[in-house]
């Protein structure tokens, strides 16, 4: 795992606040300096979606999260100045388990691969608007899968495994 504790508060604190819609942000960072990291927000779309076409988006931002490109594309610029990587994408389930659902898949994946390879998927559980636990995906290339991934939290100083 590649966040440190100052990281996930942020995304816990994200996450108790849009109960009981979904958060979705993405941690820009260097590849393999935890240290770097930062959280960007990015507004949920999905109730807009809804609203706007509800055939076609049958779930508003209770059960979905669409993420504003604007919000994205400020991120990638960001991170392209600092010469930095999307790190981690995080969304979180309200009221329910933190797994990779198949939707979850969906957005991940282009053609059967995945849009960004290293990125990891961190989601996380809120239930009745307190973070229970999260979870981190990351995409397995033999499998041709998202698994599930040992969660070990950098300390932001020495870096060691708690
Ligand atoms: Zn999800």
């Amino acid at each position: 795992m590649i966040l440190t504790e100052r990281e996930l508060n942020e995304i816990f604190a994200h996450a108790e606040e849009a109960f009981p819609e979904e958060a979705c942000g993405i941690v820009i960072g260097k590849p393999d300096d935890p240290n770097t990291n930062l959280v960007r927000r990015c507004r949920n779309l999905a109730n807009q979606y809804h609203l706007d076409d509800p055939i076609r988006n049958p779930r508003d931002a209770k059960t979905a999260y669409i993420m504003d490109p604007k919000d994205l594309l400020r991120a990638q610029g960001e991170a392209d100045a600092k010469g930095f990587e999307f790190v981690v994408l995080y969304h979180s389930h309200p009221d329910h388990e933190a797994y990779f659902s198949e939707t979850d898949r969906e957005l991940a994946l282009f053609d059967g691969e995945p849009v960004w390879s290293r990125l990891r998927y961190l989601v996380v559980s809120v239930q009745n608007g307190k973070v229970s636990y999260f979870k981190v995906f990351g995409w397995d290339s033999i499998e041709k899968q998202f698994t599930a991934e040992p969660s070990a939290v950098f300390e932001r100083k020495d870096q060691h495994l708690v």
